[in-house]
């Protein structure tokens, strides 16, 4: 069933400001829209205490009215879940603060940085790793702390790529994207930047001409952004994405989230990855989901994750499959999660099993 917004004009909805004015923002308001469950109404103020709740128009419409099991829905309204707290969860598990040589910077691999130059989002996923400062406005890094974070990256030549981040990088404006691109793209060893965006997905009419003539400007430029479900993929995230590979000519991959009750099956997981390849996204990373509090309820064992994958590598064609990884607690970086494919090492050849439990012998 898809909820309305009857009072608004189809031309103030497809203005991306007009969403980000109008997010959804309390219990009453988003019970208006939704049919609460009791756990839903009891935890909402307990879990936005934590972790702010907000979501645009556009993406609440996706979600089911009356099915507290629908994956749109999991991923924004908080649950009592949240509430658990796991001694293994941290506030910070990739130990991006740990890591911060300056202000808005984390540098934890040699050869790369992510910068986070807005804390605002769109919408506030339940099981966001940033939740300790994201929606957090005061957090944000101004004109002053860009200039020191510009400094270090052009006085550490080791640094080949920087990543834009938060929050959602989009949410600045036009000229500041303009500016701060066009900084790091005059470093002469900064060899790529990359954009890590949920707009394409929460807020998708954020892409526009302008947008596009930015990017076009600053190219090459890659953006990875966050789809879970193939139901994100909407007619308007279509034209959208073909507008940012057309017009801005913008390189587009996807680093989802293995999530529980929401895309943990083989067969949501193809139609999601399907779904990407089709409208010229490639599936990039599959995460599982990191220790930060209160995602004890959205964490998928290792096990079932890696034995979905394997059903899924070798029965669709692996330029829609991505890599299944975890970022390890604690600032370890990402490991790969392959199946267990490597059965048995022999005097003089391997033996494997592939995705239909087959066994294969080869020599080396
Ligand atoms: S869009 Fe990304 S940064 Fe923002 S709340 Fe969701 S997961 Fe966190």
């Amino acid at each position: 069933m898809r909820i309305d917004f009857p009072s608004t004009d189809e031309e103030r909805r497809s203005d991306w400001k007009w969403q980000l004015q109008h997010r959804i923002k309390t219990k009453e308001e988003l019970s208006a829209k939704l049919r609460l469950t009791e756990d839903e109404i009891s935890s909402f103020e307990n879990c936005s205490e934590f972790f702010e709740f907000s979501v645009t128009p556009y993406y609440l419409a996706l979600a089911d009215p009356n099915d507290p099991r629908c994956p749109i829905r999991l991923q924004i309204v908080p649950r009592g879940e949240e509430l658990i707290r796991n001694p293994l969860e941290r506030q910070d598990p990739l130990a991006e603060e740990t890591f911060m040589p300056v202000k808005g910077v984390t540098h934890r691999y040699p050869d790369r940085a992510i910068w986070y130059l807005s804390h605002v989002c769109a919408v506030y996923c339940r099981f966001c790793t940033r939740k300790r400062k994201v929606s957090k406005s005061f957090h944000t890094p101004g004109k002053e702390e860009w200039e020191q974070a510009l400094e270090y990256f052009k006085t550490h030549s080791e640094i080949r790529e920087v990543i834009l981040s938060g929050g959602d990088p989009l949410n600045l404006s036009n000229e500041k994207l303009d500016y701060l691109l066009g900084e790091l793209k005059s470093i002469p060893h900064i060899n790529q930047v990359r954009i890590h965006s949920r707009y394409p997905v929460t807020l998708p009419m954020r892409i526009d001409s302008e947008l596009c003539a930015i990017f076009k400007k600053h190219y090459p430029l890659y953006l990875v952004t966050h789809f879970n479900h193939a139901k994100e993929i909407t007619p308007l995230v279509r034209e959208k994405t073909a507008q940012l590979a057309l017009e801005g000519g913008v390189t587009i991959l996807n680093q989802g989230v293995l999530l529980k009750g929401i895309n943990d099956s083989a067969e949501t997981l193809t139609e999601l990855f399907y779904g990407l390849t089709a409208i010229g996204i490639k599936p990039y990373y599959l995460h599982q989901c990191d220790e930060v509090w209160g995602s004890t309820g959205f964490r998928v064992e290792i096990e079932k994750g890696a034995e979905i994958m394997k059903k899924i590598r070798g029965r669709i064609s692996g330029l829609s499959v991505p890599l299944y990884v975890v970022d390890l607690t604690g600032g370890g970086g990402k490991v790969p999660l392959p199946g267990d494919y490597l059965v048995e090492k022999k005097e003089r050849s391997y033996v494997f099993r592939n995705y239909r439990d087959d066994l294969y012998e080869i020599g080396y």
